[in-house]
């Protein structure tokens, strides 16, 4: 079985979801994932927040808003059908339900509620086309089946039993659609997998039922070996491996959700990112296998804030390290980068939530040292241990532009540099030119 994941422009209008109607059917048995139309869920971000801040009025204008939206998409899709009566009505009732909890005031609860509406009526419109097509298609609920544990993972066991439970029950249908994003947390409470989550979601369904592969339906041809909104005549990757995928996804590169790669890669499934605009186009197959050497991309994530402590104490001392740890630790925030010397260590962070707190404990321990607006460059690629000539190919291309820190050798699967924000965009065109054009490293 196949797991089918269609994003937010992929399922964003009536003509789209023709379009996956037709992709799908390519298979033979599959279970489909759909997130909300795009913009759905930062228009249900903007509800919320007008409820909590008790502009009931505006939250409302906001749901109606989605209604009309919701109501021309789905008459647009069923134009070729006498039925599309039946689907305003159910579109009306579901959309003022939602008017309904927004009277009830602000809550977490009707949040939570609230964020994963969009994935809800995607896929009912979806599955009413479905039928009236004629293919043999059970919507899903994902809250009979996603659920998170204590710590807010995905609920592997749990999920697994529920959804073989699920499937067995409908042996002859060729598809399940089901809502991404969408689960239930360890109270049975209505939650979420977090912003982009429906990626993460489709790989948690693979692993459960251990699909053949995932397919993850964007609106690009895979990912790509510099971003595009700052590069000129970027070019799709044919092959990553899980590892350099990871890296790519958590540093900057928008296509894929950073942890989506954990739950396919235990199980050896592979992903596939592909273009619902070119759907003949390769794409990029993410699996296990290490491909030849070199850098494969480079992406970049802002808002990155430097943090160096100097301390004479660091010197030969031990347990120095374990001490700035446990600050960053005691306030949850987690370090993306570390570089050391004798007497300093500098270090990154992407959330500046506690930074005055992190900053007045460190201050305990040496002379501290912030730095505001950085980005990390990120290398991707298989250096392992005797690739030669990486470190040169990197600082030529980027010889014109300062570098607070970098750091090599952690893994074989990057190159991380951090740079000042303002310097982004020349960086990445830098390395482009350097890596991919005229590289020649063995
Ligand atoms: N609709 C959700 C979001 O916009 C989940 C997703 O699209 O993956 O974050
Ligand atoms: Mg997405």
């Amino acid at each position: 079985m196949r797991v089918s994941k269609f994003g937010g422009t992929s399922v964003g209008s009536a003509q789209r979801l023709r379009e996956v109607a037709d992709i799908i059917q390519e298979n033979q048995r599959a279970i489909i994932v759909l997130s909300a139309m795009s913009g759905t869920t930062n228009a249900l971000v903007k509800v919320a927040e007008f409820i909590k801040r008790e502009e009931t009025y505006i939250a409302t204008e906001l749901i109606q808003e989605l209604k009309s939206k919701y109501l021309f998409e789905a008459n647009e899709l069923l134009s070729d059908f006498n039925c599309a009566t039946f689907l305003d009505e159910w579109i009306e009732e579901f959309f003022n339900h939602l008017i309904q909890l927004a009277k009830q005031g602000y809550s977490l609860e009707i949040e939570k509620e609230l964020l994963v509406q969009g994935e809800f009526v995607t896929t009912h419109i979806f599955t009413t086309y479905l039928d009236l097509i004629g293919i043999k298609v059970e919507n899903i609920s994902a809250l009979q089946f996603m659920r998170t544990d204590r710590n807010a993972e995905p609920d592997q066991y749990y999920i697994a039993e529920k959804l073989t439970e699920i499937l067995d029950q409908y042996p002859d249908t060729r598809f399940f659609i089901t809502q991404g994003y969408v689960c239930k947390n360890v109270q049975g409470k209505i939650d979420n997998l977090g912003r982009g989550g429906s990626d993460y979601s489709a790989t948690i369904i693979a692993a459960a039922i251990d699909a053949e592969d995932v397919q993850i339906w964007t609106d690009i041809d895979g990912m790509h070996n510099n971003d595009p909104r700052y590069v000129e005549s970027t070019q799709s990757i044919e092959q990553l491996s899980y590892s350099e995928a990871e890296e790519l996804a958590y540093f900057g590169a928008k296509i894929l959700h950073p942890t989506c790669i954990l739950p396919v890669r235990q199980h050896q499934i592979p992903i596939f990112i592909k273009n619902t605009m070119a759907p003949n186009a390769i794409g990029t197959r993410i699996g296990n296998d290490q491909i030849e050497g070199g850098a494969k991309a480079v992406a970049a994530k802002d808002g990155i804030i430097a943090i160096k402590i100097k301390s004479a104490r660091m010197l030969m001392a031990y347990g120095f390290l374990r001490r700035v740890f446990e600050i960053f630790e005691d306030y949850k925030t987690p370090i993306d980068m570390v570089t050391t010397s004798e007497v300093a260590v500098s270090m990154t962070i992407d959330n500046d939530q506690y930074l005055n707190e992190i900053v007045s404990k460190l201050e305990k321990l040496g002379e501290v040292t912030v730095t505001m607006n950085q980005s990390i460059i990120c290398v991707v690629g298989n250096f392992h241990a005797d690739t030669k000539g990486m470190i040169g190919l990197v600082g030529t291309g980027l010889k014109n532009i300062p570098i607070r820190m970098i750091s090599f050798g952690a893994s074989n699967s990057n190159i991380t540099l951090l740079i000042d924000t303002n310097n982004k965009s020349e960086a990445l065109n830098y390395l482009s030119e350097s890596l991919f054009k005229t590289a020649v490293y063995v």
